[in-house]
């Protein structure tokens, strides 16, 4: 079988389409698995739920999906995101609101496991240090484990005593246990504005991470159009 691994599109439609037709052309897909935070921050919340229910797909819940349902507040967000969170969820039919409120925020797929943040708290935790992707990995009941919310991409292998971070490359399916990150789809956070995902391939025992360029300034314009924050258009720029 073969994954598409989003996480983090955050309503960039753009972005979300230009990462399916690189999954297409670099040998397909077929599943879609979706890391959470499919809404938030950009300008098409429905239409990017709409992509990815008109494909076979797998989807778990963000903190972003959630605060767009009314499932959480927004206190925990930075006034911002907050703001894109209101603007999102006045943008959404009830049928979005109800699947999104549904979604789980933990789900296990054959040999992976899938979390937005992490197995220490699934919404919210974000998975950046050694210390906490150890923590995390005595919790994974699978070999493998998948998680977003951070927007940096890049693999944590288990070792005899701990985790070891890894840059994003090709990581083969083989006995060592690891929890890795596709990186954000909508708005990457590590110095590289090109859309971020994963190709599993489960017969080729490998998982490789893709950037793909994208048109930033449509995203950007539709941004500028629904009025949200100009910070929040800036940063998809910059990738961060
Ligand atoms: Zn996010």
């Amino acid at each position: 079988m073969r994954i598409a691994v989003v996480a983090d599109v955050h309503s960039n439609l753009e972005a979300f389409e230009a990462v399916l037709q690189d999954a297409r052309e670099s040998g397909g897909f077929d599943v879609v698995w979706s890391l959470g935070d499919i809404v938030g921050y950009g300008p098409d919340p429905g239409a990017c739920i709409q992509l990815l229910l008109g494909l076979p797909h797998v989807a778990i819940a963000g903190n972003h999906d959630y605060a767009a349902t009314g499932a959480i507040g927004t206190e925990d967000f930075n006034p911002l995101a907050a703001e894109a969170a209101r603007w999102t969820a006045a943008q959404l039919t009830l049928e979005e609101q109800v699947w999104l409120a549904a979604l789980s925020a933990v789900q296990i797929e054959g040999e992976f496991t899938l979390a937005h943040g992490s197995l220490i708290d699934p919404v919210w935790d974000y998975l950046m240090s050694s210390e906490a992707a150890y923590e995390h990995l005595m919790r994974q009941t699978t070999p493998y484990g998948l998680v977003g919310h951070s927007h940096v991409p890049g693999v944590f292998f288990q070792t005899r005593s701990g985790a070891e971070a890894a840059d994003p490359i090709d990581t083969p399916l083989d006995d060592q246990r690891f929890v890795a990150n596709p990186g954000s789809v909508g708005q990457p956070r590590d110095g590289d504005p090109r859309a971020a995902y994963s190709l599993i391939d489960t017969e080729a025992r490998r998982l490789v991470f893709r950037r793909v360029p994208y048109d930033i300034a449509i995203t950007q314009a539709k941004m500028r159009a629904v009025g949200l924050p100009q910070y929040l258009l800036e940063r998809l720029s910059l990738g961060r």
